[in-house]
């Protein structure tokens, strides 16, 4: 079992490794192994998490890269190739939410401004597309890899409010089934596809939904996303790690164009 999870020697990008939940996968495949590339818009950021998993004796470097800027992609994929000699596994993680894009008591649906859809639409979307363009050739030269999408639990069924995340996250679970099925059937039948779809967890992309501003305390959708998932909890960011070393490794060796979700039971519950 432990070689079905082997991932030692393999590398990764991981786009948005500077946030809250891909520093994590950043930090726990390097204990596997992996060389690890941390993208993300804050150098500090970047350098800070490289550094941290280096004290760990892990490998790491930290790299700036705009996912919708396809040159800072390339050069930083030219360094990932020069430090690390191939990209093996690769993370979609930049991403995330604003509240102009969302309905509010404020903002209702026939004024959202066209420059915060596109902003949540880009970002998700297209920067996961722009992403898989550029990391992913290496593998298709080498004729291996496995890309892994974050998509969320907005995807699978429209929350409300929630419009443009859910519509990005829809597509990119689209996305994902599209791109396994081309790779494999023009490039290799060795590059698999698979998204995995956080649920609900606290963090500075959705807090602004969970936690009054004012007072601290859970708003009512806050207190009605628990009472919907069976676990009783939100997330935490080593929820994630798990489904993210299967995905990567060998122990995912036939999966392929899925999406995961990974919800404390949330999108299997009924509510009833
Ligand atoms: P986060 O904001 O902490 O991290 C996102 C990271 O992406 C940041 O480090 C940011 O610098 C980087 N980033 C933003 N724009 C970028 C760009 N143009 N180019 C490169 N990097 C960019 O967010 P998070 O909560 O850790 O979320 C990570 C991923 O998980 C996102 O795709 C998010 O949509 C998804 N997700 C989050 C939740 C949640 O509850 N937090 C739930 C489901 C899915």
């Amino acid at each position: 079992m432990e070689n079905l999870f082997d991932l030692s020697g393999k590398t990764a990008v991981i786009t948005g490794g500077t946030g809250v939940l891909c520093s994590q996968m950043a930090i726990k495949l390097a204990a596997c192994g992996v060389k690890a590339a941390v993208l993300g818009l804050d150098e500090d950021q970047g350098q800070l998490i490289a550094r941290q998993i280096r004290d760990q004796g892990g490998q790491a470097i930290g790299l700036v890269a705009d996912v919708l800027d396809k040159e800072s992609l390339n050069v930083a994929r030219d360094i990932v190739l020069s430090e690390f000699g191939s990209i093996d596994i690769l993370i979609n993680g930049a991403g995330g939410n604003k509240k102009e894009a969302s309905c509010s008591a404020d903002l209702d649906f026939f004024s959202l401004p066209q420059e915060a859809l596109e902003w949540v639409f880009n970002l998700n979307f297209l920067g996961t597309i722009l992403s898989c363009q550029v990391f992913g050739q290496p593998m298709v030269d080498q004729k291996k890899g496995s890309i892994i999408n974050i998509s969320s639990m907005a995807s699978l069924r429209p929350l409300t409010n929630v419009l443009a995340y859910g519509g990005a996250k829809a597509a990119i679970n689209n996305f994902t089934s599209w791109l396994a099925v081309h790779l494999n059937h023009n490039y290799s039948k060795d590059i698999r596809v698979n998204a995995i779809a956080p649920g609900f967890f606290l963090t500075k992309q959705n807090e602004f939904l969970l936690v009054d501003e004012e007072t601290g305390q859970m708003t009512e959708r806050g207190k009605r996303i628990l009472d919907h998932t069976p676990m009783a909890r939100f997330g935490t960011p080593e929820d994630l790690l798990g489904a993210v070393l299967y995905l990567a490794s060998e122990a995912s060796s036939f999966v392929n164009g899925t999406v995961i979700p990974i919800d404390g039971g949330f999108s299997a519950y009924a509510g009833v």
